[in-house]
């Protein structure tokens, strides 16, 4: 449990802890609550091959009140991805940076983390990006894994996203699942695409 929602469902992270780190990967879903497409997609990563010393944590519902109510806000109304610290902007971005729980639990756990790369996903748009600094070759293992093409130069104010790379300074990574429904066929693409991903961590 890394934090609760404004109603007080847990948001939950699945953590694959390890004895000694060389690697740290964070996986964000269930941002947006009328997105299906990512929790599934967030999920079964947690079978993914790796070696042993890459540690990960999976969210896959970051926005659980959202997801219950089938809303793109959390139960604040607010938009989740334009309340990080990152170009906030007081018309769609809630009250203040980081007002809402779910959006400084997922933060937090980043901080926490000191990941070598975040991966945030959200649909419906079809294509991998590699936020600012982030290398290319991160966007272009996971567009060689899942089909997915890659977007380049993506920024989102307020987004978590952008924030994780041009506030926190950690490698960052915007997913946008192809579509509306979770099809095994697309969950297993973008299952490859994490694979792939993480193979770049030898
Ligand atoms: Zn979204």
């Amino acid at each position: 449990m890394i934090g609760a929602s404004v109603h007080g469902r847990d948001i939950v992270a699945l953590h694959r802890p390890v004895e000694s780190s060389r690697v740290r990967v964070v996986v964000i879903g269930g941002i947006h609550g009328n997105e299906p497409v990512s929790p599934p997609i967030v999920r079964s990563l947690v079978d993914v091959p790796m070696p042993a010393d890459v540690e990960v944590w999976l969210l896959p519902e970051m926005n659980p009140d959202g997801i219950a109510a089938g809303t793109r806000a959390n139960a604040n109304g607010r938009d989740l991805n334009r309340n990080f610290g990152w170009g906030w902007l007081p018309y769609d971005g809630g009250p203040a940076p980081f007002s809402e729980p779910e959006t400084t639990a997922a933060a937090d756990l980043v901080l926490r983390a000191q990941p070598h790369v975040v991966v945030w996903v959200h649909q419906p748009l079809s294509y991998v990006s590699s936020i600012g600094s982030t290398p290319d070759a991160l966007e272009e293992a996971w567009s060689r894994g899942s089909g997915i093409p890659v977007r380049r130069d993506v920024t989102q104010h307020g987004g978590g996203e952008s924030w994780t790379n041009f506030t926190a300074g950690f490698p960052s990574m915007l997913i946008e699942a192809n579509g509306w429904e979770a099809t095994p066929q697309m969950v297993a693409a973008h299952r490859n695409g994490f694979a792939e991903l993480i193979a770049l961590f030898g």
